[in-house]
């Protein structure tokens, strides 16, 4: 199953897109459906309701997709791509290395990367793929941390090199305002199979600059779910973003940052594809 947020005529929705369209989903009595966020949240009856009661008209195919949910609280894991690792120069991590991005870095598949030069003039990219977690999930077992997840999306976790190696710490660097493009789509684990053997690939300007495969992965997701879980609880809407593979603007010979007027577009297969213009702040 794929579902997405859409700009319903002004108001957010969510959709499941099928062969004959994207059809609304409707919140059981007393809930809102504002995305897929607040799907997560219902009880697993409500959830299970609300999934099976797709509208059967189609909706406006030309509606605006917004990002797939305005996640909880956004984990986020560095080095964790062998190829990633090599560029950087850097030793690979003992065990998962873990960073936050606040949430108000959150935009859509088609916004505007917003680039104040008065802040940055390293801004890069980072194809990551993006999982979606379903259930309340503490200590969890590594083979059992895959049953945690709800769907996997795509995030581009654009990174202020600058402030992130200046400051000492990599949240600011992180966190500026429309730095975390998320979407396309939430794409239930029957649908990807083996989220270890997924294409991934970035494009500035047309040119690919990235281009790998989750099978590079030092620690996959089942780890990385079952790592998390055991030093803070995840919870429905939580999103945990999987580290990027090598080919980031910052580790080229010379250097290559974002500018105003660049098209950036991050893929993961079977997924789909952000594609955001950089502009002026
Ligand atoms: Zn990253």
């Amino acid at each position: 199953m794929r579902l997405v947020t859409i700009d319903n005529q002004g108001e957010p929705a969510v959709a499941v897109e099928r062969e004959s369209g994207r059809h609304l989903l409707s919140a059981p009595a007393g809930a809102g459906l504002g995305d897929v966020g607040d799907l997560l949240r219902l009880s697993p009856a409500d959830r299970e309701q609300a999934l099976g009661a797709a509208h059967p008209e189609p909706a406006p195919s030309d509606a605006r997709l917004l990002a797939p949910l305005q996640p909880r609280n956004i984990v986020a894991i560095g080095l964790n791509y062998a190829d990633h690792i090599k560029e950087t120069g850097m030793d690979a991590p003992q065990r998962p290395l873990v960073f936050s991005k606040l949430t108000s870095s959150v935009v859509g598949p088609s916004d505007e990367i917003q680039l104040d030069g008065s802040l940055t003039s390293q801004a890069d990219w980072e194809v990551e793929l993006a999982v979606v977690i379903g259930r309340t999930a503490r200590r969890l077992p590594r083979e059992q941390s895959l049953d945690a997840v709800f769907g996997y999306t795509v995030a581009n976790d654009v990174s202020a090199r600058d402030l992130q190696f200046g400051d000492g710490q990599w949240i600011r660097g992180k966190s500026l305002d429309t730095f975390c493009p998320l979407g396309p789509a939430v794409v239930t684990p029957d649908e990807i199979g083996d989220p270890q053997h997924l294409a991934l690939r970035t494009r500035v300007n047309g040119a690919l600059v990235q281009d790998s495969n989750t099978a590079e992965m030092i620690f996959p997701v089942a780890e990385l779910i079952s790592f998390c879980s055991h030093s803070f609880t995840l919870r429905p809407g939580d999103v945990i973003l999987t580290g990027t593979p090598w080919g980031c603007g910052a580790f080229m010979d010379p250097p290559r940052f974002l500018a105003p007027g660049d098209v950036v577009e991050t893929q993961v297969e079977g997924i789909g594809t952000l594609r955001n213009v950089v502009r002026a702040a």
